[in-house]
């Protein structure tokens, strides 16, 4: 989570503080019915769930899609992740980002090793680096912030293709790392 003051990252971190450290299981669900993400607690009620099924079952996490809580879930004991929270994310300008290189990473929930991008946020409009230096996405290798700041603020469709590929990837990069994980 971000420390800046802007309002979107304020709003951002009360919400998420309410949601994340809830006494009781929370579960995100969007007007349409969707699961878009469940919160600490409901992933220990997960970890249930994965203590009573045989480990050779594999098990799918459905609607668990926030980063950290991937990674809980992940330390569980599942392997499958579906959520429409990084398309969501990404539609709405929220970019997920690697703080390192992945590869070298002690992924913990709730640790730097990845921070959201704003990209609304005035301090991109000429920024000519992209998203994310450790980032082998499409948009990425080809697009800069500062290109992608102007694409939202004129509501250019490419901006939600480009924005969906990175964090798409982002969760991809995210999900094999954990897997080669002893
Ligand atoms: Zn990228």
């Amino acid at each position: 989570m971000r420390k800046d003051g802007t309002p979107r990252a304020v709003s951002d971190r009360h919400y998420y503080s309410m949601f994340e450290y809830a006494g009781v299981g929370v579960a995100n669900v969007s007007f349409a019915g969707e699961l878009v993400d469940v919160n600490a607690r409901f992933c220990e009620m997960l970890g249930y769930t994965r203590s009573v099924i045989p480990r050779a079952f594999p098990m799918h996490a459905l609607g668990v899609g926030h980063p950290d809580s991937v990674v809980t879930c992940h330390k569980l004991g599942y392997q499958m992740f579906d959520s429409a929270l990084p398309t969501r994310d990404a539609r709405s300008g929220r970019l997920y980002a690697f703080t390192n290189d992945p590869a070298g990473v002690n992924f913990r929930p709730r640790g730097n090793w990845w921070e959201y991008i704003y990209v609304e946020d005035k301090k991109h409009i000429k920024a000519n680096r992209p998203i994310s230096a450790f980032c082998d996405c499409h948009t990425c290798q080809r697009y800069s912030l500062g290109y992608l700041h102007h694409l939202h603020k004129i509501s250019d469709t490419l901006y939600y293709r480009l924005a969906t590929i990175h964090n798409l990837r982002f969760m991809m990069r995210l999900v094999e790392t954990l897997a080669r994980e002893p």
